[in-house]
């Protein structure tokens, strides 16, 4: 095994359900050039859990998606750890964190679904979500960023959504506006987000304080593929 293919053994054994490598020096911002390659984990959620989101989140849905993030977080400072006792530079992007960076609107210092896709995880579906060919959109997604140069995978370009319309029917907000991903497809081509946060906001306070939602996740049947097998 060659050193790419030892550390992705090394990730899965900590407990990532997919690990991939993607460069990333093109779309990364300029203070982060020189970490140019990036790590992208996926956590499979529980089906059991998603199973119960009928047309909004549940308790349960909201702690099963804070206790993801909060192993990714472990998992990602575990892998930074290591590759900077190798000698390299590493930085895990927090799992769940929005910043406000430019006075306009809050989001991650780095998107992990650009990550993903770089990495060949997966593509990013008409719910905005990065979709995974084994667990569909049912993964919560972690990113390291280091100058350790890998192997990289090969780089997803294409939508596998096809004409399904499924979780743009499902959105109780309206917030999907139905268009076929691409690598450069802006946000808001595919998702109103204030939309989407504005009625988790307005409706499941009660439930996980309004963050969470999971309705467009529990419907696309590709996270349901596996369990048909
Ligand atoms: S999280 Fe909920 S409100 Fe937001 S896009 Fe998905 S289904 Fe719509
Ligand atoms: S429900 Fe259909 S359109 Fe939506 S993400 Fe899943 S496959 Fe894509």
């Amino acid at each position: 095994m060659n050193q790419t293919e030892i550390l992705r053994q090394k990730i899965k054994e900590m407990g990532a359900s997919k690990v991939g490598f993607g460069l990333l020096e093109d779309v990364l911002p300029n203070d982060l050039k020189h970490l140019k390659t990036g790590i992208s984990i996926a956590i499979r959620l529980s089906d059991e859990i998603i199973s119960h989101i009928k047309d909004e989140p549940t308790h349960t849905y909201f702690h099963h998606y804070r206790t993801a993030n909060a192993f990714i977080d472990q998992l990602t400072l575990r892998i930074s750890m290591e590759l900077q006792s190798l000698g390299y530079l590493a930085m895990a992007i927090p799992a769940s964190q929005s910043v406000n960076i430019d006075g306009k609107e809050y989001r991650g210092i780095f998107q992990h679904r650009t990550a993903a896709t770089r990495a060949g995880i997966g593509w990013i579906g008409k719910n905005g979500c990065l979709v995974t060919e084994e667990f569909g959109p049912r993964v919560r997604l972690g990113t390291v960023l280091t100058n350790m140069e890998l192997d990289y995978d090969d780089t997803i370009i294409k939508s596998k959504c096809g004409a399904c319309t499924k979780c743009i029917k499902a959105c109780p907000a309206l917030a999907l506006r139905g268009a076929l991903w691409h690598p450069n497809i802006e946000r808001k081509e595919l998702i109103d987000v204030r939309a989407c946060s504005t009625h988790m906001h307005n409706h499941y306070q009660h439930i996980g304080r309004g963050v969470v939602c999971g309705v467009c996740i529990k419907v696309c049947e590709k996270g349901t593929n596996i369990l048909k097998r």
